[in-house]
């Protein structure tokens, strides 16, 4: 039974990072005039309430957007995202709700893109369904990711990406990742993959970037944010990697990871990477 939710996360450095990607990652897609569409693997529950008790309760926002939303001369590179923040927050100057990645990606969608969120959380399930459902552009799964994937790529547009941002409740899931992306790839060798992993005490998820280089998938930019020094006891930072990445996206992130690492770094023995793990 899934025990994960992202509501005691939701805003977080982690969530930053991947959002800010996503959003820029999707912009780049959307400078060529062809429909494409967005696969979201582990959608959650869409729009977080920073209000709940889950968000409040360890208020991890407050060191995350809170942060960039209050920082001083933000890059371009954000902007994507901050506005998908603001629009979610139509108030000026609050931060009441937060977006997260399928509410992202629908602010971003045109009328001629599609949004494919697969989630097995009942609860979860439901706010898609309330926030999403009536959105004909927008397809809800109530199904195992590594189960739906393979039927939702290449998609119909050949156009697009595939986020896959699992919790990492089990030890095997860095394997399922792995396993998935290969052969989704296989299927899909033209989509831009965006693949999150955390940094934790456990070393198992730090080693993705090497287990998806071994693969033999070329073209994979790596981009890490460590907030807090090797050895701290909770998420100490995370990373995406980016198959694939639009043209032009390796520049942004190179610009955007040194800025995100002054906003968000606890201590100074963290660091950040923007770089490519595997070339051509
Ligand atoms: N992508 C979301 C965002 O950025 O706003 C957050 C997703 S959260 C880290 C992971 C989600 O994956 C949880 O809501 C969990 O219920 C869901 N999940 C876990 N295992 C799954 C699986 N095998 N298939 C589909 N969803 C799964």
């Amino acid at each position: 039974m899934l025990s994960y939710q992202h509501e005691y996360h939701c805003g977080n450095h982690a969530d930053v990072l991947k959002h800010s990607i996503l959003a820029l990652t999707l912009r780049a897609l959307q400078r060529k005039d062809k429909p494409l569409r967005v696969i979201d693997t582990h959608a959650g529950s869409g729009i977080y309430d920073l209000d709940s008790p889950e968000a409040r309760r360890n208020a991890e926002f407050r060191s995350g957007i809170s942060r960039i939303l209050s920082a001083a001369a933000p890059p371009p590179e954000i902007e994507p995202y901050l506005a998908a923040v603001r629009a979610s927050n139509p108030e000026a100057g609050t931060l009441r709700s937060y977006p997260g990645s399928p509410q992202i990606a629908h602010h971003l969608l045109r009328p001629e893109d599609h949004l494919e969120l697969l989630e097995l959380h009942p609860r979860a399930l439901a706010r898609l369904r309330r926030s999403f459902g009536r959105d004909a552009r927008v397809h809800i799964h109530d199904r195992d990711s590594y189960e739906g994937l393979p039927g939702l790529v290449p998609p119909p547009e050949r156009r697009g990406l595939v986020l896959i941002d699992p919790s990492y409740e089990v030890r095997r899931e860095s394997a399922a990742v792995i396993a998935a992306v290969t052969a989704g790839h296989g299927r899909w060798p033209g989509g831009s993959w965006l693949i999150w992993y955390p940094l934790l005490r456990d070393p198992q998820t730090a080693r993705l970037p090497a287990k998806l280089a071994a693969t033999g998938i070329r073209k994979i930019f790596h981009t890490r944010l460590q907030t807090e020094a090797d050895g701290y006891l909770g998420l100490r930072g995370s990373g995406l990697l980016v198959i694939n990445p639009p043209y032009g996206l390796d520049t942004a992130l190179a610009n955007l990871l040194p800025w995100l690492w002054e906003q968000l770094a606890n201590d100074a023995r963290g660091g950040w990477i923007a770089e490519w793990l595997v070339g051509e």
